[in-house]
């Protein structure tokens, strides 16, 4: 294991495996003054890796589903573990950072794994909330009751608000996009990094203190970003969903991974 000191610290590699080039401002943004305009929509998963030990952060979307709601798969993020030698089969931890349909795809590609996730969400996504469409739109419910087959297998630790998953890796409740969005708390050589999730789809969202359309509370949306400030180094540390920034801004992660799996635990490029 790399260690800081006596700290465990992680590369995060961010696979982009999937893209929406017809998204606009409007679609994204309450009120925006260019509601037209094109705001690509990238969909990002990610894994930490420390030596042999890997930790997964979302699973990524269904094929069928992303195109269904009219994404682009760019990739199928369970072969692109592979490619970095982590074999799913292996995978022992999986962060489900909350449970909208293009973060829960590939449930099952993962039996050995056991999935960590907000209690607040579970109870959001089989709650009361769930009879309004505005807030179920973007669950699957064959993913909800995937999550909750496994809940009673004994595979799903429901925490609390706050909690660590290993040495250098810790969720923390923000709530604001759906009711239990929790963000990514990591160690890295850098620094400390925030995977922000969808509490930052893009980094307009921080730059200008704007929430994201699709909300279940947008003052929690609000708060959140000052709670990733709070948890990251800088704002350089801060990592957003769906931004198609990240791609620019950080280096991939190898010759044949531009555009695919980029390294967000290194410093971000020069412009
Ligand atoms: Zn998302």
């Amino acid at each position: 294991m790399k260690k800081h000191g006596e700290s465990t610290e992680y590369e995060i590699y961010a696979i982009r495996y999937g893209t929406n080039t017809n998204r606009t401002r409007g679609r994204n943004f309450i009120l925006d003054a260019q509601p037209n305009e094109i705001l690509q929509m990238d969909f990002f998963c990610w894994f930490l890796r420390n030596g042999d030990h890997a930790i997964i952060i979302d699973t990524g979307m269904d094929a069928g589903k992303a195109a269904r709601h009219g994404h682009t798969m760019l990739l199928d993020p369970v072969s692109t573990l592979r490619d970095f030698g982590i074999e799913p089969d292996a995978i022992e931890t999986v962060v489900i950072t909350h449970m909208h349909y293009d973060h829960t795809g590939h449930l099952g590609s993962f039996p050995h794994a056991r999935f960590h996730m907000q209690a607040e969400e579970m109870a959001y996504v089989t709650g009361p909330w769930m009879g309004q469409r505005w807030f179920r739109h973007a669950y699957e419910v064959d993913e909800i009751c995937q999550m909750v087959e496994l809940l009673h297998q004994g595979r799903v630790d429901l925490h609390g608000r706050d909690r660590e998953i290993a040495d250098g890796v810790s969720v923390h409740w923000v709530g604001g996009h759906c009711a239990g969005q929790e963000i990514v708390r990591v160690r890295t050589a850098r620094g400390w990094v925030v995977l922000a999730s969808d509490a930052l789809h893009y980094y307009e969202e921080l730059e200008r203190g704007i929430p994201f359309a699709v909300a279940f509370n947008v003052s929690d949306m609000i708060a959140a970003h000052g709670r990733i400030r709070e948890m990251a180094d800088s704002d350089d540390h801060v990592i957003p969903a769906h931004d198609p920034r990240v791609i620019d801004l950080y280096p991939p992660a190898g010759p044949g991974f531009e555009g695919r799996v980029h390294r967000v635990d290194l410093p971000p490029r020069l412009p």
